[in-house]
């Protein structure tokens, strides 16, 4: 646990306890501390307070390695300017309201909501197993002018979204064939419009299955 002092209204100082200082990558503690620097990471709020820690982070000389590198954060990500826990809060948050909802809560601005959000849903669908898909289908949604469109396959037995790509075509399935295959997948049918531009690309990629050009009578 990191030593936390409130400083001011909405302003916690933290610094890592001596036992957490250690090179983050050997995990040795024979390290000589080597200046320092401040970040700063949005929390999860205290009622209706938004919180940010300013956080120390030693850098570090590691004698094990020879070299000098940043310590080890376990409550934030130091690319992010959020700790994990307001990321988590976020996560949750989005499955009951608006994204503009949730970043009026969190403090945290509409981009960021979102990015959290969809890296949550990229990861979940990526980790889906497709073993036991056999019947999918390839549509494209037109989300607007400034979204455009993206891809969406689903299994068609359960329902489930397997794969979101960014952009319609070819190009919007890069992923999706490998996760079929390291999964040993089975596809038996795929349903797509025939006025799409997935049609070749499923031909190539899956040679066994059949090609069904209105999903809707599959469906039923
Ligand atoms: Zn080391």
């Amino acid at each position: 646990m990191p030593i936390l002092m409130p400083i001011c209204e909405g302003w916690v100082r933290c610094s890592l306890h001596p036992g957490e200082i250690l090179c983050p990558v050997c995990k040795s503690r024979h390290v000589i501390q080597y200046g320092h620097k401040w970040r700063t990471f949005k929390t999860t709020s205290v009622g209706r307070k938004h919180v940010e820690l300013a956080v120390h982070i030693p850098r570090l000389f590691c004698r094990n390695c020879g070299a000098i590198r940043q310590a080890n954060l376990d409550f934030a990500d130091p690319k992010k300017h959020y700790t994990r826990s307001l990321e988590r809060f976020v996560i949750d948050l989005c499955r009951v309201m608006t994204i503009a909802d949730a970043a009026q809560l969190t403090g945290l601005s509409w981009d960021t909501v979102k990015d959290i959000d969809k890296s949550y849903l990229k990861n979940k669908y990526q980790s889906v197993s497709l073993a036991s898909v056999h019947y999918i289908a390839i549509d494209e949604v037109y989300l607007g002018r400034k979204r455009k469109f993206i891809t969406i396959v689903m299994d068609l037995e359960t329902g489930q979204v397997i794969h979101v790509g960014k952009g319609k075509g070819k190009d919007a399935l890069k992923g999706l064939w490998k996760r079929l295959k390291r999964c040993k997948a089975n596809i038996r049918a795929v349903a797509t419009d025939m006025a799409s531009g997935y049609m070749s690309v499923v031909m190539e990629k899956l040679p066994c299955a059949d090609l069904v050009l209105d999903h809707f009578h599959l469906v039923k």
